[in-house]
């Protein structure tokens, strides 16, 4: 149910409980302001819809682990170049950009955390 709040005396109201505005309105609110929605019962003064701050959407983090190839000459993996590893890297998320629906396969979550 929405609420309405006094601008003098600041009590909020239910839309049932404000009297109509009486007087000229154009004397009491100015071209470009808020229009209010009656007066406070209590003080007279104009009261205005209530409202509330928009809550900030919740973002996630999530974390992802993705298994890929490394083809070289070496047998030992200590061996193998940060360079090799980046080009296996780029060829398995080239090959994604091919099979759009192998990435959701190859990749999976493992962690997740609210921002
Ligand atoms: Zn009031």
């Amino acid at each position: 149910m929405e609420k309405f709040k006094c601008a003098g005396c600041k009590i909020v109201w239910r839309a049932i409980d404000l009297q109509p505005i009486v007087g000229r309105i154009e004397e009491r609110v100015k071209a470009g302001e808020t229009m209010p929605h009656g007066e406070c019962s209590a003080c007279g003064g104009l009261c205005y819809v209530l409202t509330f701050p928009i809550a900030p959407k919740k973002k996630y983090n999530h974390a992802y682990q993705m298994a890929f190839e490394v083809v070289s000459k070496h047998e030992n993996p200590d061996d193998i170049t940060e360079r090799e590893v980046l080009c296996g890297l780029l060829l398995r998320v080239a090959g994604f950009l091919e099979h759009e629906n192998d990435t959701l396969q190859a990749c999976e979550p493992y962690d997740m955390y609210e921002m």
